[in-house]
C-alpha cells in the first residue's frame, strides 16, 4: 500500500496513526463488538467518548472557564448564516473584515439576518495581503466583529489576534485551528469546520463565551439555537458520531506530539521549508501573496509560465504529490500544509520543485 503525500486544502489530510487507530477500532470498538457508527450516542460509552473529547480540546487550547464547548453539524457555512441569527436581533449591525472567499461568503450568507457591514476589506489588493489596520472602520456598537484568521483559498492569514475593543470578536478558524497556541479568552466565539484539521467533513466544533450563549437572537427553531445545543451537551439531535469520534483521536495525537506549542513549531518550519523553496527558486515559483500576510497552512504558488502547469501536475501526482492544483480564484498550486502533513512531505515536495526547474527551466 503507499500513500500519497497529500497537499489538499479540505477535506485534507488526516495524521496517518490515526487512521490506522480508526481501522484497528473499527469492527469492535472499545470492546463493544461493534463500530462506534453502530452505536446510541446516548449509550454510556460514546458518552464517555464525547466527554473525552471535549475534555481534550479543553486542554489543548486551554479554553478558559466562561466558555461552552460544541459539537455541530451543517460546516462553517452554514454557522455564517447561523451565528447572526443567534448573536443578534433583527435590527442589529455586524462587522466583518473580509480578507478572501470565506469572509465574503461570511457576509453574503449573514446578510438576510443583520445588516452585515464590511469594517475593511482587501479586495482592492485581490485578497492577497490583509488590510493595513488604519484603513479598518470599526462600529464600537457592532453585535460582534467577524473574521477569518486564516484564508484557505486566498492563502492570507493574520499572525496576531485582532484588537476588537468590546465587542465580541468571532473566528471562522476553519483552516488554522490547532495549527498553533491562541489566546481563546480574546474572543467571543470561535468555530471551524473540521475537515481541514481535525477530522472528516460534517463536523463543526464550536468555542462559545457564555454571554453570547445567552443572547436572545432572533426567533428560530430550536435545532438552530445554539443555547438549546449547549443545554444538551451537543446532543439535541443525533451528532456526528462518526467525526466526533476521529476528532477525538485527532485531539489525542495532538496530545503526543507535545501540544499547540509544538505544532506551531513544526508548521512554521515546514511553512518556511516551502517559502524558501518559492522564493529561491530565482523566479521559477512565485508567492503572490504579501510576505507579512502569508499562511503557514495554505500556501498559493504560481509557476513563471502557465504553460507549465500541466505538467507540474502530472508530474507531481506521478511522483506521489497529492492534490496540488491551485484554485482558480488565485490560479496556479496551491499546497496546504495542515497539522497532519509532515516535514517530511513538504521535503518531498520540495526536492520534486527543484528536479522540475532543473527539468523545465
Ligand atoms: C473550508 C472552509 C469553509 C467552508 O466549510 P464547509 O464545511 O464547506 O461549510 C469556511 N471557512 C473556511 C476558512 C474554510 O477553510
Amino acid at each position: 500500500m503507499t500513500r500519497a503525500w497529500n497537499f489538499s486544502a479540505g477535506p485534507a489530510a488526516l495524521p496517518e496513526a490515526v487512521l490506522r487507530r480508526a481501522q484497528s477500532e473499527l469492527l469492535d470498538w472499545n470492546g463493544t463488538g461493534a463500530s462506534v457508527m453502530e452505536l446510541s450516542h446516548r449509550g454510556k460509552d460514546f458518552m464517555a467518548l464525547a466527554a473525552s473529547a471535549e475534555a481534550r480540546l479543553r486542554r489543548l487550547m486551554a479554553v478558559p472557564e466562561g466558555y461552552t464547548v460544541l459539537f455541530l453539524q451543517g460546516g462553517a457555512t452554514q454557522h455564517f448564516a447561523q451565528i447572526p441569527m443567534n448573536l443578534a436581533g433583527a435590527d442589529a449591525s455586524a462587522d466583518y473584515i473580509v480578507t478572501g472567499h470565506w469572509g465574503e461568503k461570511a457576509v453574503r450568507e449573514a446578510s438576510p439576518y443583520l445588516t452585515a457591514r464590511v469594517a475593511a476589506t482587501s479586495e482592492d489588493a485581490r485578497y492577497l495581503a490583509l488590510p493595513a489596520r488604519d484603513t479598518w472602520q470599526l462600529d464600537p456598537r457592532a453585535a460582534y466583529l467577524h473574521y477569518t484568521p486564516n484564508e484557505t483559498i486566498h492563502g492570507v492569514e493574520f499572525h496576531d489576534v485582532p484588537d476588537a475593543g468590546d465587542v465580541p470578536l468571532v473566528a471562522d478558524m476553519s483552516s488554522n485551528i490547532l495549527s498553533r497556541p491562541v489566546d481563546v479568552s480574546r474572543f467571543g466565539l470561535i468555530y471551524a469546520g473540521a475537515q481541514k484539521n481535525i477530522g472528516p467533513s460534517g463536523l463543526v466544533v464550536m468555542i462559545i463565551r457564555d454571554d453570547l450563549l445567552a443572547r436572545e437572537g432572533r426567533p428560530m427553531a430550536k435545532i438552530f439555537r445554539y443555547a438549546e445545543h449547549a443545554a444538551n451537551d451537543s446532543m439535541l439531535n443525533t451528532p456526528n458520531t462518526w467525526g466526533w469520534y476521529l476528532a477525538g483521536l485527532t485531539f489525542e495525537w495532538l496530545e503526543d506530539q507535545g501540544g499547540l506549542e509544538a505544532m506551531g513549531e513544526r508548521n512554521a518550519r515546514k511553512a518556511a521549508t516551502l517559502y524558501a523553496a518559492i522564493d529561491g527558486s530565482g523566479g521559477f515559483y512565485r508567492s503572490p501573496v504579501a510576505v507579512a500576510s502569508r499562511s503557514r497552512m495554505n500556501v498559493p504558488f504560481t509557476l513563471h509560465n502557465s504553460a507549465l502547469d500541466a505538467a507540474f501536475l502530472t508530474e507531481s501526482a506521478a511522483a506521489g504529490l497529492l492534490a496540488l492544483k491551485g484554485h482558480k480564484a488565485v490560479g496556479g498550486m496551491r499546497a496546504s500544509l495542515y497539522n497532519a502533513v509532515p516535514q517530511y512531505a513538504v521535503d518531498v515536495l520540495v526536492n520534486f520543485m527543484r528536479d522540475f526547474t532543473a527539468r523545465h527551466g
